[in-house]
């Protein structure tokens, strides 16, 4: 069980190594001892080891965007699991919303990437989310039952403790639009009326994500539903994403 808030940041593709490394060094000089709040960032692979470099011995996790289902082999373009627990990443996003859109990723290959990203001994970011006439038309939840299905399925008790959600409406990432707090509410309550369908022990940790930034960032962490966020666009800004550690340490957890 977690007792911290999470705070991770996806920075997509952006910061190569040379101004990721800047990044990581300004960061772990402006942060403060953390109590309440988890911080993992997630730069593109080619980056991470030089962020993983700079933060090492620091609270601050290094993660992957996405990972592989394979350990090796003829996968062009691919990263293994066992190269990101090499570099001293610790964690991975998987069916990432962009992934889902721009590059095919099915559920299942997002359940795929998954396992193997446990099996290595990495923890999870599961994104899912709907896109915005799947809302408009009353879909949500059936298509967040049907992302969640077979990544849920493949979990045992142990490895089901490895596995964060994040909920993100694809229709509020990088747009400035943010769910409302009684949607985000509502929703999170109903993954974790799947997550019990599944026999999974405890209740899920579920982030929300979709344009976090320090202006709407405090009443949505308030939400007793919601245990973190998995930010992209303010998680790149050091004003911002400080900001928002700030925010998360002065939330209740
Ligand atoms: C994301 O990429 O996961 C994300 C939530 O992006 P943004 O914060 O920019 O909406």
């Amino acid at each position: 069980m977690r007792t911290k808030h999470l705070l991770a940041g996806n920075w997509k593709m952006n910061l190569g190594p040379t101004q990721a490394r800047a990044y990581a060094r300004q960061l772990k000089e402006s942060i403060t001892p953390l109590s309440k709040t988890d911080v993992w960032v997630a730069p593109a692979s080619i980056s991470a080891s030089a962020v993983a470099e700079e933060l090492k011995g620091t609270s601050l996790q290094v993660g992957a965007q996405n990972v592989h289902w394979a350990e090796s082999g003829a996968f062009t373009g691919e990263t293994s699991p066992l190269f990101l627990k090499d570099l001293g990443a610790t964690f991975t996003l998987t069916g990432h919303s962009e992934r889902r859109q721009f590059f095919g990723e099915t559920s299942e290959a997002t359940a795929q990437r998954t396992q193997a990203a446990l099996k290595a001994g990495l923890e999870v970011i599961v994104c899912i989310g709907e896109t915005e006439s799947e809302r408009v038309s009353g879909k949500t939840e059936r298509v967040l039952e049907e992302q969640l299905q077979p990544v849920l399925a493949g979990l045992t008790a142990e490895t089901a403790t490895k596995v964060i959600l994040a909920y993100e409406p694809v229709w509020a990432i990088g747009t400035g639009k943010v769910a409302s707090l009684k949607d985000i509410q509502e929703t999170h309550q109903h993954i974790q009326k799947v997550w019990a369908s599944h026999n999974l022990p405890g209740s899920a940790v579920i982030l929300y994500g979709g344009s976090v930034n320090p202006t709407n960032f405090a009443e949505i962490l308030a939400l007793k539903e919601v245990h973190g966020a998995l930010v992209g666009g303010a998680s790149i800004k050091l004003d911002q994403w400080l900001e928002l550690i700030k925010i998360a340490e002065a939330t209740a957890v």
